[in-house]
């Protein structure tokens, strides 16, 4: 099959033919017809993961159609349209057995832990506990936004920070995660602030329901504009970008016993980031860390998605090819395209 592969980190990455993956017993081979480039890729291939193992092909946000099924896979057969979420729990740990998959003790990843989907073909373990079948309404690029992206913002806004109708969400960054979170909030009813330095991601973030947008370039102090835009604070705020500013922004821009949700991975030099720990304690706020979406918890967004609330497509901004992912991954870091970039595979 042909993939796109690295082998070294922060080297080149090139469309090479490789071996078609072998079926694992207990899961399934999915002929990928779409997979979505995201910022997490982008660390990957940095070597800001440590469950990557060189040469490797990155990819986690797959859907396709099944094409083999291994022999202790019971629920799956060839021919099925599937998309996973981007970590696939043991289905046994405590963690597991609690249904809470996504933080697994023993994950395996997809595009991480394993070869990726920005190739013809992906073998994904542990079929059983973390496939999802996608609805025929549901396109594969469509769907292929939902593994990650969405199922991160409605996991981060909905389960994690309890957003209620009515409520304000202050949006960190509006990338693919933000823009998801933008969507869901109002689908749920809520008034959104969204705050980035991208005119064009503020644009879209206004599209697709912000009431607010903020100029974290030109506002003095993003924070203290969220305040006064949303009449005192936020009861949620999102850090969907990742960044050691864009964490502190969020919790300061929450009203009192409000909710910050970290969604944006922070590592190397934000892995630590100094927090305004003195408004937590004095305001009570709540830091919430988000993970990822259990396969089980998918019913709940599907249904938002047929019942017309949330339409993922409406973030797909460019549709790609196979052999357009290296360019579009390496330069992730320093561009940042408003909305969601897919690669199409027929
Ligand atoms: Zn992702
Ligand atoms: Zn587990």
């Amino acid at each position: 099959m042909r993939a796109a592969i690295f082998e070294r980190f922060g080297g080149p990455i090139a469309v090479e033919r490789v071996d078609d993956p072998t079926c694992p017993d207990d899961g399934v081979i999915v002929q990928v017809r779409a997979n979505g480039v995201c910022r997490s890729d982008w660390h990957g291939w940095l070597g800001h993961d440590p469950a990557i193992r060189l040469p490797h092909v990155p990819g986690h946000e797959v859907a396709g159609t099944i094409v083999e099924a291994g022999r202790d896979c019971i629920r799956w057969r060839p021919g099925e349209r599937v998309t996973v979420p981007f970590i696939l729990g043991c289905g046994s740990c405590p963690a597991c057995r609690d249904g809470q998959h996504q933080i697994c003790h023993d994950q395996r990843q997809p595009g991480f832990s394993t070869w990726g989907a920005f190739a013809e073909y992906v073998a994904v373990e542990r079929a059983d506990s973390n496939l999802i079948a996608l609805p025929e309404s549901l396109d594969f690029a469509a769907a292929a936004s939902l593994g990650c992206r969405f199922t991160t913002a409605y996991r981060a806004v909905i389960e994690r920070g309890r957003l209620q109708a009515g409520e304000w969400l202050a949006v960190h960054g509006c990338g693919g995660v933000g823009l998801s979170a933008i969507m869901i909030a109002r689908a749920a009813g809520a008034a959104i602030a969204a705050v980035d330095i991208d005119a064009d991601a503020l644009a879209l973030a206004r599209t697709l329901g912000a009431s607010a947008v903020i100029d974290a370039s030109a506002a003095a102090d993003p924070a203290e504009a969220v305040h006064e835009a949303t009449g005192g604070g936020a009861h949620v705020a999102v850090d969907a970008l990742g960044h050691r500013i864009t964490a502190g922004n969020s919790i300061r821009s929450l009203r009192r016993q409000g909710r910050h949700v970290q969604a944006g991975l922070l590592t190397g030099d934000d892995a630590e980031p100094p927090l305004p720990m003195e408004s937590v304690v004095g305001h009570e706020l709540e830091i919430l860390g988000t993970h990822g979406m259990a396969a089980h918890r998918f019913p709940a967004l599907l249904a938002m998605i047929a019942d017309g609330r949330l339409a993922p497509q409406q973030l797909i901004r460019r549709r790609i090819g196979l052999e357009e992912v290296p360019a579009t991954l390496m330069e992730l870091g320093e561009q940042q395209h408003a909305g969601i970039t897919v690669m199409e595979l027929a």
